[in-house]
């Protein structure tokens, strides 16, 4: 049987579309090989790539004002992308610092330019919250805004987007396709694909156009987004089989009714888990409401000598990975679009039974 895995990333896939991949594995479309031993470049495989990439301008209402790219190396990669993609104008940049992933943002973005840290992180009566926009320093001469929409560790997320004159990067690697977004706000919107979109390996950049051509100079050219775009991101061998996977989640997302029917379920997720861990008066989460993520959820319990009896216990169960990120500790429940409802009460009936019994 296949078990509720709440894991961070890489995360559950929709099992529609690891049985449809398990099927078409040996012998993809009649043609005798898998979609993963043939030329990127050969026509089959183009039909897939475009297919892919049309139906996630669909799925997020892309306009042809924005590149859609399909890279590797990750996030992490992107933090040095960003930087030296568009740095170019005086090497100024804002960065909106909200947790871990923000941080390795800034962190990185450092080696090629002036960064101007606004530290929006605030803990207040013992929870966390992000500081409103009014609080923050923001530069005039920034070449853009940098923040993580969704910090996947702390669990904690923005409830509106940043508003400013700049172009605005975000990190959504935990975060896209789970509720709708007015791309049209960005310049330059990136994630890791393990999260929300497939397997990992690939990186999806999401460019405004007229951003596409300020590269420092030093910039390598797989990682020049203008490069990328001219070559529909096969200026080398692009991460084909996870491209392809990315494909299959999004006709299983189109499918389900696209992200707004999605947004819905995850609503509904969310809520339930909120809702009892409040009331449970076992189990906590520190998150100021509005910031509370949509998608991870950390949680500590009253007793922390029960946390290996609890990840145990949850194991016989079938619901898998609810340690926290190794370096903050506790729980987590990350609860991607793949996990459905069902998923989350289980989670929650075991959770009511584990805080009868040791509670
Ligand atoms: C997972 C994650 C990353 C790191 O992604 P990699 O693909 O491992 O580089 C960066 N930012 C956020 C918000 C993440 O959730």
């Amino acid at each position: 049987m296949r078990a509720y895995n709440f894991c961070a990333g890489p995360a559950s896939l929709p099992t529609a579309v690891l049985e449809k991949a398990q099927a078409e594995m040996l012998d993809w479309q009649g043609k005798g090989v898998s979609v993963m031993e043939i030329s990127h470049r050969s026509k089959d495989y183009m039909a897939v790539a475009e297919k892919a990439e049309a139906d996630l301008r669909k799925l997020m209402n892309i306009s042809d004002d924005y590149a859609v790219l399909f890279l590797q190396g990750g996030a992490s990669l992107q933090f040095s992308a960003v930087a030296l993609n568009l740095l170019g104008k005086n090497n100024k940049a804002d960065y909106i610092h909200t947790g871990i992933w923000s941080e390795k943002a800034y962190k990185e973005a450092q080696r090629y330019g002036e960064i101007n840290v606004i530290d929006a992180l605030k803990q207040q009566d013992g929870q966390f919250r992000i500081s409103p926009q009014s609080e923050w320093q923001l530069s005039n001469d920034a070449c853009y805004v940098h923040y993580a929409d969704n910090e996947t560790i702390g669990g904690l997320q923005f409830s509106e987007i940043p508003d400013t004159d700049k172009p605005l990067v975000s990190d959504f690697s935990s975060s896209i396709l789970s509720a709708p977004l007015d791309v049209s706000r960005f310049g330059l919107i990136y994630a890791g694909a393990q999260k929300n979109i497939g397997p990992a390996g690939l990186t999806i950049a999401i460019v405004r156009k007229d951003l596409l051509d300020q590269a420092q100079s030093i910039t390598p050219n797989v990682l020049r987004y203008s490069e990328q775009a001219k070559n529909g991101s096969m200026l080398n061998t692009p991460a084909t089989y996870s491209w392809y996977l990315a494909g299959l989640v999004f006709e299983w997302l189109l499918a389900q009714g696209g992200v707004e029917a999605i947004h819905a379920i995850n609503q509904q997720k969310a809520q339930l888990l909120y809702d009892y861990i409040d009331q449970s008066g076992f189990y906590h989460n520190p998150i100021a409401k509005p910031n509370r993520s949509l998608m991870n959820v950390p949680f500590t319990l009253a007793d922390e000598s029960l946390e290996k009896t609890f990840l145990a216990e949850a194991e016989q169960r079938h619901l898998l990975n609810l340690a926290g990120h190794r370096s903050v500790g506790g729980m987590r429940a990350s609860i991607y679009n793949a996990i459905p409802l069902e998923g989350v009460q289980a989670l929650v009936s075991f959770m009511q039974d584990f805080a009868k019994k040791h509670g």
